[in-house]
């Protein structure tokens, strides 16, 4: 549905700058006769241009929120909105990195980079600007033409980064996205999206289960309990985020702050 410009300003949550809003979400996934509810009630907003990571134990339901974010997991109560609209499936408001790469290994790097424009039938020069932005962002201009098994796994992954950017999404949803990587190409590719994040103003919503990474990259860390609820944490940390912080007390007091938290919420679900 498209809506006019005046429509948007009468909305409440637009006008407060909220960019995503979960409300009393509920997410049952039922296969024969068993149904399994990774959280039953949980509400958070996040304003428009922040930088939010969710941890939590595994199984708690952080590829679940994600995705109902995204549009690919249906409620089955409450609701998702984004910029004041109920999410209902997939839109071009949103990109999704998935931890394994979703590179085609028979497209070169800018044809992979250009697919979500391809397929919405953008123009021919429109989307080769989209393309030259996004391979800039992610410092590969000069490998456009390579195939992705000619790339290592940190260069492939910055092939999807660039994808999801590319058809110029407002909110970009990441699902442990850097979980397969080695520790120094790891940290390369945090400070890349933080730049990235930096220049565009994006919205980044990230799952992780590295707590260091949680506390390196996020305005707030959402907690998700396993069993359901949550807890938010803000990162009172300065930006630009460097390198040098990492093993800053400030940043290692997060990391031990998130790391009781998580025991604590797996703590929960043994007693339950
Ligand atoms: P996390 O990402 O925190 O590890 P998930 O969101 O992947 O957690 O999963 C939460 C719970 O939902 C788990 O118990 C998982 O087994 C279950 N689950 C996830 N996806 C499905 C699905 N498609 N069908 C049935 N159960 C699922
Ligand atoms: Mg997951």
């Amino acid at each position: 549905m498209v809506k006019d410009s005046s429509e948007y300003m009468n909305d409440e949550s637009v006008a407060s700058g909220h960019s995503v809003e979960v409300n009393n979400l509920r997410v049952t996934y039922v296969s024969g006769s068993n149904t399994v509810t990774p959280f039953s009630d949980i509400s958070f907003s996040v304003e428009k241009g922040e930088f939010i990571c969710i941890i939590g134990p595994s199984g708690a339901g952080k590829s679940t929120l994600l995705f109902s974010i995204a549009g690919l997991v249906d409620p089955s109560a409450g609701q998702v909105r984004i910029g004041g609209q109920v999410v209902d499936g997939p839109g071009g408001d949103r990109a999704v990195v998935f931890q394994d790469d979703a590179v085609f290994p028979w497209f070169t790097v800018e044809r992979n980079v250009g697919y979500g424009p391809e397929v919405a039938r953008w123009p021919k020069a429109r989307r080769q600007q989209a393309i030259e932005e996004a391979l800039s962002l992610v410092g590969l201009s000069d490998y456009r033409s390579f195939l992705p098994g000619q790339l290592s796994g940190g260069m492939r992954k910055r092939v999807d980064v660039a994808r999801a950017f590319a058809a110029g999404p407002q909110n970009v949803l990441m699902d442990e996205p850097f979980g397969g990587l080695d520790a120094q190409t790891k940290e390369s590719l945090q400070e890349a999206i933080l730049e990235i994040w930096r220049t565009t103003g994006k919205t980044i919503i990230f799952v992780t289960h590295d707590l260091e990474e949680a506390a390196f990259l996020a305005d707030r860390v959402i907690v998700l309990k396993k069993g359901g609820g949550l807890e938010i944490v803000p990162i009172d940390l300065p930006r630009p985020r460097t390198s040098s912080m990492r093993t800053e007390p400030a940043l290692q007091g997060y990391r031990r702050l998130l790391g009781e938290m998580i025991r604590k919420a797996e703590d929960r679900k043994n007693v339950q």
